[in-house]
């Protein structure tokens, strides 16, 4: 279905939960979230049913996030129902990668066909600082037991931080050379805890193109723009939503763990789904796409949302 700005939406991510392992310092605060009484959460089965709505308006992609979707109880279950949805097209998760040990098979063998791993560090002692709880060993494990499952053309997902790892792009990139995968840098967004963060750890991406004049262009992916390092078999994705952003390309809609349509993930604006059901519910999602705001400002102002990232998803 096309909004009022002509954009065709046929992607949703799709939040299964606001909960997470890890604190990273960017998105949650330190002490975490109060954990919500489970009637204010979708259950799974309005999972399925809001991803059949938006499948039925012309969804064609559906991504699962969270807070840490590998936390939520039943995410394998969800997966297989959605995966057998006729007219989706494809199921993909992002995660911090911290399960997946125990978890990449049966996503695999659930029907999920894509990963994005987040990773924001290669150093484990700066793992440790960013994510507060979390072991740099536990996502790598996690990375080779998702290859071992068969998902292939991983990305990993990489916040690029001034003053925090944009000293590693070299090492990130190295990554590259013998594995096929897509390391992507994303610029890091000014919401929740990072809002009131220092202007120097808000860094554009081009400053990598800037420093590696050896990346060459390759064609784009939805909204990364993609380069090579010559012979390389893996790419590399630069994600530029404050320096560039890329809202006349948005094909998304979001919905948050506690059944929250928004058309943008820096709009205040909201749609009720709970409770909804059939042609409601389907009317609810037309309005949403309608209602999709033309852009964000975040290059002018801090994010709108008053959602810190777990509450959305990303
Ligand atoms: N827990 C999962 C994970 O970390 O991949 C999924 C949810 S997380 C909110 C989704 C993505 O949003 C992660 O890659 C995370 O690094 C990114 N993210 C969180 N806050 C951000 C911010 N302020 N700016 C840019 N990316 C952010
Ligand atoms: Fe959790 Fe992902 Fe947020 Fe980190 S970025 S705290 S892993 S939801």
């Amino acid at each position: 279905m096309q909004d009022l700005c002509g954009r065709n939406i046929d992607y949703l991510r799709l939040s299964v939960t606001d909960l997470c392992n890890y604190r990273c310092r960017y998105c949650m605060p330190e002490s975490g979230i109060c954990k919500r009484p489970h009637h204010e959460i979708l259950t799974i089965e309005e999972c399925i049913e809001v991803a059949e709505a938006a499948v039925s308006l012309g969804v064609k992609k559906i991504r699962l996030t969270g807070g840490e979707p590998l936390v939520r109880r039943g995410i394998v279950d969800i997966c297989r129902a959605l995966r057998a949805l006729p007219g989706l097209e494809e199921l993909c998760l992002t995660t911090n990668g911290s399960l997946l040990q125990e978890l990449a098979q049966p996503l695999r063998d659930a029907g999920v066909d894509r990963l994005n791993i987040s990773l924001d560090t290669l150093r484990p002692d700066r793992f440790r600082d960013i994510t507060r709880i979390g072991t740099l060993e536990d996502v790598l494990s996690g990375i080779r037991a998702a290859e071992d499952a068969g998902f292939r053309r991983l990305k990993l997902d990489t916040v690029y931080i001034g003053g925090f790892n944009d000293d590693e792009v070299g090492d990130f990139l190295a990554l590259t050379r013998e594995h096929n995968w897509e390391i992507r840098f994303i610029e890091l967004m000014p919401m929740g805890p990072c809002a009131a963060w220092d202007r120097t750890c808000f860094l554009p991406v081009s400053r990598i193109l800037e420093q590696f004049p050896e990346l060459e262009e390759i064609e784009p992916n939805g909204v990364a723009r993609r380069y090579r390092l010559p012979g390389a078999a893996g790419t590399v994705g630069l994600i530029s939503p404050v320096s560039h952003d890329f809202c006349a390309q948005c094909r998304r809609i979001r919905v948050t763990a506690d059944g929250k349509l928004k058309g943008c993930l820096h709009s205040k604006t909201e749609i009720s789904l709970k409770g909804l059901h059939g042609e409601a519910l389907a009317d609810a999602f037309r309005q949403g796409i309608l209602q999709k705001p033309a852009r964000h400002y975040l290059a002018e102002r801090p994010s709108d949302t008053p959602r810190n990232m777990n509450q959305i998803g990303g």
